[in-house]
């Protein structure tokens, strides 16, 4: 890679908000040709898919949060969040103004989070502690989270009694009707009591006893609420960049993944309306594309000389099932057990993800 030096590029301020899964990739892509400011609310950048074992393994969650600083090695984090854009600048809560030449938006889902490592990882042992001392466990959300962490309780722990409970009318529902069957099956098969088409009220239990919205009633010792983040990106409708989002505050990118009508501000990962299945490999592809671009705008290229992006439509997605099993959905066809369970669940490619920002597996 080439250094700030050999590319007398010194002074391009390059700002990323976000520190997930293509704002540490983008950052990590860049900070050897600009300078790099990355804006995020924790100080840690965390692998999302991997969160369920860490509730089970804590060496995984050791593994799977990583401080920015171990792969941002060459340029300046801010920890706070980005509460403003403005036109060449970004300002966070904690009131500092940071100037950006070019900006990448990458704000994702911001789940509720801890700030530091440690904090993140007492929270983990925390959930183990959890799931060791209850006999039953309710989990209510059926999407990927709320099954992938059904297969690791049932996996590691075959003894305790699970309910899943989903509003839906499948579990895991961005994948297709047939996966989501096999799915099912394969939790049923483990001795998980799925409940679909009912929600839980939470706020009403204190002795363990849960009602379903269909009348029935669940005893679980404890409960994880696995219902998904809904896209958060209120505060940048408040910006200038309003007028590139739609309803559902996604921001319209074009193909070279710049906000349209912004030569000068790229939006990676979940918040763009790419038409496109939302998923952590896909905004690791954005950020790579984006990177590419970026080095070339901030050489002096011409814009005709720019990477393209093309939505990905192959609905390519793998939920995992435990340790060795996994549903892996092809463009035609799904495969569940022990192939899926070989490329994702057992690495969960946590040692690929380090890997690519130059870290030891
Ligand atoms: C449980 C689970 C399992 C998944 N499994 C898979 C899988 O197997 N394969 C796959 O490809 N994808 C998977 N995904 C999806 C994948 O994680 C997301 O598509 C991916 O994380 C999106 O990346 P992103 O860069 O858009 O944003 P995110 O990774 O969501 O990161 C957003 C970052 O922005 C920060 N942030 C938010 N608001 C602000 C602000 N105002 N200022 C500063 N920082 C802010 C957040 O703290 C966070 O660090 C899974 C997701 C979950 C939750």
């Amino acid at each position: 890679m080439a250094s700030v030096e050999q590319t007398g590029n010194v002074g391009k301020k390059v700002v990323v908000v976000g520190g997930g899964v293509s704002g540490s990739y983008i950052a990590y892509l860049l900070q050897s040709d600009a300078d790099v400011v990355l804006v995020d609310e924790k100080e840690f950048f965390e692998i999302p898919w991997s969160n369920l074992r860490a509730m089970v393994e804590p060496k995984m969650a050791e593994r799977s949060v990583i401080n920015h600083q171990d792969y941002f090695t060459k340029g300046r984090l801010v920890t706070s969040p980005a509460v403003n854009i403005m036109e060449s600048d970004v300002l966070t809560a904690d009131g500092e103004n940071i100037p950006y030449d070019y900006l990448v938006i990458t704000t994702g889902h911001g789940y509720p989070s801890p700030r530091t490592k440690l904090e993140k990882i007492s929270y983990y042992q925390g959930e183990l502690e959890k799931i060791k001392s209850a006999n039953s466990i309710l989990i209510v959300g059926g999407g990927p989270t709320g099954v992938e962490l059904a297969g690791e309780i049932v996996v590691d722990f075959p003894d305790k009694k699970v309910t899943l409970v989903h509003r839906g009318p499948r579990l895991a529902e961005f994948i297709s009707p047939g996966a989501s069957k096999k799915v099912l099956n394969w939790l049923t098969s483990k001795k998980v009591e799925v409940i679909l088409g009912q929600s839980v009220e939470l706020g009403g239990s204190s002795d363990g006893t849960y009602q379903t919205s269909g009348g029935e009633t669940i005893i679980a010792d404890c409960h994880f609420l696995c219902t998904g983040v809904p896209l958060d990106s209120s505060w940048i409708s408040e910006t200038f960049l309003k007028k590139s989002m739609d309803d559902k505050g996604r921001l319209a990118v074009d193909k070279h993944l710049r906000v349209t009508g912004h030569s000068n501000i790229f939006a990676l990962g979940d918040i763009t309306d790419i038409p496109e299945i939302k998923q952590g490999y896909l905004a690791k592809q954005h950020a790579a594309v984006a990177a590419k671009n970026l080095k070339k705008l901030i050489k002096g290229s011409d814009e005709s000389v720019l990477s393209t992006y093309k939505a990905n439509t192959s609905g390519l997605a793998v939920v995992s099932l435990g340790r060795k099993e996994g549903m892996a959905q092809f463009p035609f066809v799904s495969l569940i057990g022990c192939i899926p369970g070989i490329l994702k669940s057992k690495d969960l490619f946590v040692g690929k993800s380090r890997k690519e920002l130059g870290l030891a597996p």
